[in-house]
């Protein structure tokens, strides 16, 4: 027997900050480096991730649940001013239409 599930071809995502599921490429993918959480914008950092919407409003509210020290491991180093600036900046740049989204590949 075999089940197929509709969504096969569109990986979904949930995001740390709001929960929210949705398509994968929608997100910014964090991941660990020299174990400190950063946005892995270009998918080139192995292991495991955590995804989240490109905005600051999530990026806090993931800070206030603590879910990304969850989603990865205890005892990572969150850079939380690191973080706003990398998120902000990327906010700023989608804003302006000069993001041309994450390199999924
Ligand atoms: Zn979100």
């Amino acid at each position: 027997m075999k089940m197929e599930k509709l969504d096969k071809r569109i990986p979904q995502r949930t995001c740390v900050g709001c929960r929210e599921s949705r398509d994968k490429s929608t997100f910014i993918r964090l991941a660990l480096q020299d174990g400190r959480v950063v946005c892995d914008v270009d998918c080139k950092i192995n292991g495991r991730g955590a995804y989240i919407c490109p905005n600051t409003d999530c990026l806090n509210m993931a800070l206030k649940k603590r879910s990304i020290g969850r989603a990865f491991k205890t005892g990572v180093h969150i850079d939380e001013d690191l973080l706003k600036r990398e998120i902000e900046s990327i906010e700023g740049k989608i804003r302006s239409g000069s993001f041309h989204g994450f390199h999924s590949h």
